[in-house]
């Protein structure tokens, strides 16, 4: 196989799994401060600067950052917005899924690939 076949087959790879973790996909509501730790509903205090703030949670008796509000995404597609995607958490959860999914697809030929695509 030459080098461009593989990269076509990659990135078809790549689209299918997106394609199978955007079924079940649903974007975490981060304007909303969330433990680390536990995942509960974090206070914010008045500590930290404009960019993330400093937030506590009472269960754990922790104190963590905020996901900075620029970094947000809340896009159906993740990836959508390039510049806000990459260090949102959202995009990061996502991308991990895909990768999760990516060795059942390698056994798969390109033509299996495509067939299992649906246009968007
Ligand atoms: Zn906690
Ligand atoms: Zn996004």
């Amino acid at each position: 196989m030459n080098p461009l076949d593989l990269i076509q087959l990659k990135q078809l790879r790549f689209d299918v799994a997106s394609q199978f973790v955007l079924q079940e996909w649903q974007p975490e509501d981060l304007s909303k401060p969330k433990c680390s730790k536990c995942g509960a509903k974090g206070f914010q205090t008045p500590y930290g600067n404009q960019e993330a703030a400093v937030c506590y949670c009472i269960r754990c008796n922790y104190y963590f950052r905020a996901v900075p509000l620029d970094r947000h995404c809340l896009c159906v597609t993740p990836g959508q917005e390039e510049s806000r995607c990459l260090g949102c958490p959202n995009f990061e959860r996502f991308i991990q899924l895909v990768r999760k999914r990516l060795p059942a697809l390698e056994l798969l030929s390109f033509e299996e690939l495509l067939c299992l695509k649906t246009p968007l």
